[in-house]
């Protein structure tokens, strides 16, 4: 996207002569600094062929959605690179990993918790468990941290000075160097304004203001990133009960494989999130498609044991990051754990049953790929802003009218969401309309570094973001 602020300059440069990149503004002396210039020249602009083209990146990613491009890029590097010699980037994670895990068995540390014993060895921990949960906590707490700073910056640079004042005095942050912290506070350097048009909703979440809150989120979060590190050892038991390690891990699947595989486990993951999601949102008294096959009583206890389970994470109606996990154990194992690795463990047994192991059952490097994209996606889900790589507002408009009688969109595919029409059509309707006005925005800028016209504060805030300021907690949870 063309720069923003930069362009003030040539108004001076335009008097004295010295700069004159589009002939047409030197026409007449008023048309010089007429903005009309620049809107008739975008909308030329957004006609042209280049600028379409330019926008196709942003399209494909939008509408592929995160997860289909972060596993299309992983598939592409791991399973396709495999069959060009060098470029074997699977055999080498393994043969290094394997180093790893060799390096610390030696330690005095697994020595002493007996780590290093041979009868651990047919569990492949390491490669199961270890290199899981660790990779995926790193996603997670990366992308958050990433969010959450890009969120202090933009639209809280008050906070961030507060948190690198607090940062600098703290204990840890007198051993560190200034400098370093600095830095670490002040990545970005420019194109504020620009990002503060990301925003979907128009209020905070308390944690970026309040850091009891904000150490309750970690907290939270931290403790469900050790839960989480529980069920995938279940998972991982589950998978060797069926022969899972049989196959050699460092021959990659076939290529139509994993693809097939992804999309039944979205299916599977889908189904599994929706309808206990959907039972938790159905307000207290009111019928639910649960109350069409259960009886009535069951059906009651049910709703009101996952909206129990479910009511944390809705604390706020404000998206954070880092607040992705911010809820229940009961939650996060069954709503966010357990529908992601069911799929993996039903192809397994499904294809161990069948005996076709071999070519249809759960590869490593498939489960990898899928569990790290389940991870991003979700704390992508909850950022708040839109970019390329977001839901555009899916989720925030989950929490803006989660457990009111307009509740929507509460599966993560969207596949139930269409079946049973509960798929919200704001956020749609804002996603399109903020690209539109985004790409004028961008055709504004092409347009007035064409012409030399500065821009108007107007024409610089092309985009607008509609403004919610309710209050950020959700009453309707805390009854
Ligand atoms: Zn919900
Ligand atoms: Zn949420």
């Amino acid at each position: 996207m063309a720069s923003t602020t930069r362009n003030r300059k040539p108004l001076v440069s335009n008097a004295s002569g010295t700069h004159s990149s589009g002939s047409d503004s030197d026409a007449g002396g008023v048309s010089q600094f007429d903005p009309q210039v620049n809107e008739q020249l975008a909308t030329e602009i957004q006609r042209e062929r280049w600028f379409r083209v330019r926008k196709i990146p942003s399209k494909i990613t939008r509408s592929i959605g995160p997860v289909a491009l972060c596993l299309l890029c992983l598939w592409s590097v791991l399973i396709y690179t495999n069959h060009y010699g060098p470029l074997g980037y699977w055999a080498a994670f393994i043969s290094r990993s394997t180093d790893y895990r060799k390096r610390f068995t030696e330690t005095g540390f697994a020595h002493k918790l007996r780590l290093d014993s041979p009868a651990l060895n047919r569990y492949s921990l390491w490669r199961g468990v270890v290199v899981i949960s660790v990779s995926t906590s790193f996603t997670y707490i990366s992308i958050a941290l990433l969010a959450l700073r890009h969120e202090l910056f933009h639209w809280k640079p008050e906070m961030l000075e507060k948190y690198l004042r607090d940062a600098k005095a703290s204990f840890l942050g007198r051993l560190v160097p200034e400098s370093w912290l600095n830095y670490l506070f002040n990545i970005y350097e420019s194109g504020h304004a620009k990002r503060t048009r990301d925003r979907i909703q128009g209020r905070d979440h308390r944690a970026t203001d309040d850091h009891h809150e904000l150490a309750q989120v970690v907290r939270c979060v931290l403790r469900n990133l050790l839960v989480s590190t529980l069920v995938v050892f279940v998972m991982w038991m589950a998978l060797l009960q069926t022969g899972f390690e049989s196959h050699d891990i460092v021959n990659v699947p076939r290529s139509f494989v994993p693809p097939v595989q992804i999309l039944s486990w979205h299916l599977i993951g889908d189904t599994f999130y929706f309808f206990p999601h959907y039972v938790a949102h159905t307000p207290r008294g009111s019928q639910g498609i649960h109350h069409k096959v259960l009886p009535s009583f069951v059906a009651d206890r049910l709703g009101s044991f996952l909206r129990n389970a479910h009511k944390t994470h809705h604390r706020s109606k404000a998206n954070l990051a880092i607040a992705a996990w911010y809820c229940s154990v009961t939650e996060q194992v069954l709503f966010n754990l357990f529908p992601t690795m069911l799929g993996p463990v039903l192809t397994q047994l499904i294809a161990d049953k069948t005996d076709h192991t071999k070519t249809w059952g759960t590869h490593l490097i498939t489960l990898y790929v899928w569990l790290l994209a389940g991870t991003a996606t979700s704390v992508l889900a909850h950022t708040g802003f839109r970019t390329s790589w977001n839901d555009p507002g899916k989720h925030d408009e989950h929490h803006e009218y989660a457990f009111g009688t307009h509740a929507v969109n509460f599966g993560t595919a969207g596949f139930w969401d269409t079946v049973l029409g509960t798929k919200g059509v704001k956020s749609v309707e804002g996603a399109k309309k903020w690209q539109q006005q985004r790409q004028r925005q961008a055709a504004l800028h092409i347009a007035s570094q064409r012409t030399g016209i500065p821009l108007t504060r107007e024409q610089e805030l092309v985009v607008e973001q509609p403004m919610v300021d309710y209050e950020w907690v959700d009453k309707r949870v805390e009854e």
